[in-house]
């Protein structure tokens, strides 16, 4: 099956120790069955698995993770000894009948700059070079005949939250870090005026764009989801927050929970 990812693919490499905001501390690390066998195998590796996933430290590191932030187990046996989730995060792959489509998720630091800051048009490359023509609802975003804002509201339908309640809707939901509630409570505390976020959106539009494209791709066309996004990001940004740092945090919060994904989906559907 030929796997497509996008162009700016061919330049991500993992940060490793020089990553800020590593994806080896903070998260349950569910080992595949094939991987488990292996370890099961292994005495001084099972010992440090318990129903099916690592057990962390304390601090919530995983125990192969040293002090400079690079992971034991690779250096000790090398990349392909790693479990499925370890090697191919941040990857992500969606399945079509006759093709995958694939791509690397913004909770990753070094993915979300190499997103955002992406200057060569959105493209799809398989591994063998060959190129797939972008689905419509993607090339919507990068149609520049008219303002970036008209062209998230075109891809939403027209339908657009008020910045208080768009960011009450993400505070009811799962939490992983509460300092993405403290965010969110500074727009509800006091809402954003709409031309303030699109200013924001405007002044920024290659990475919103970039953000727009990168979540129409993941959600298959979920155009109404990628523009509240959009303004919920414009608003966070307006408040102060770094661009690159809250589309981390929102992929981290809202992208990478299976409850909150489904749940915003389903509500900007
Ligand atoms: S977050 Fe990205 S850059 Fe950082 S350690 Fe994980 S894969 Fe590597």
């Amino acid at each position: 099956m030929t796997i497509y990812w996008p162009n700016y693919y061919k330049d991500f490499a993992c940060k490793a120790g020089a990553c800020l905001h590593t994806c080896c501390a903070g998260w349950v690390i569910g080992i595949d069955e094939k991987s488990l066998e292996r370890f099961g195998k292994d005495p001084e590796v099972s010992r440090t698995i318990s129903d099916g996933c690592f057990v962390l430290k304390e601090d919530g590191r995983c125990p192969y993770l040293r002090d400079d932030n690079l992971c034991e187990m690779i250096i000790r046996h090398g990349e392909d000894y790693l479990c499925d989730i370890c090697r191919e995060h941040p990857r992500f792959y969606n399945d079509f009948e006759d093709h995958i489509e694939a791509g690397i998720g913004l909770v990753c630091e070094e993915a979300c700059r190499l997103v955002l800051e992406a200057d060569a048009p959105f493209s799809l490359v398989s591994d063998e070079g060959s190129k797939m023509e972008l689905p419509d609802y993607v090339k919507a975003v990068f149609d520049t005949a008219k303002p970036l804002t008209e062209r998230l509201a075109a891809i939403s339908g027209g339908r657009r939250a008020g910045s208080k309640l768009r960011a009450e809707i993400f505070y009811e939901m799962e939490v992983m870090d509460p300092k993405w509630s403290r965010l969110l409570e500074k727009i509800i505390n006091a809402p954003v005026a709409e031309q303030d976020a699109d200013k924001v959106i405007l002044d920024n539009e290659k990475e919103f764009a970039n953000f727009a494209a990168y979540l129409l791709y993941r959600y298959k066309g979920a155009g109404r989801f990628a523009a509240e996004a959009c303004c919920l990001l414009a608003d966070l940004v307006s408040k102060g927050c770094g661009l690159a740092d809250v589309a981390r945090v929102f992929s981290c919060e809202v992208e990478y929970s299976d409850i909150n994904i489904d749940e915003a989906l389903e509500t900007f559907g």
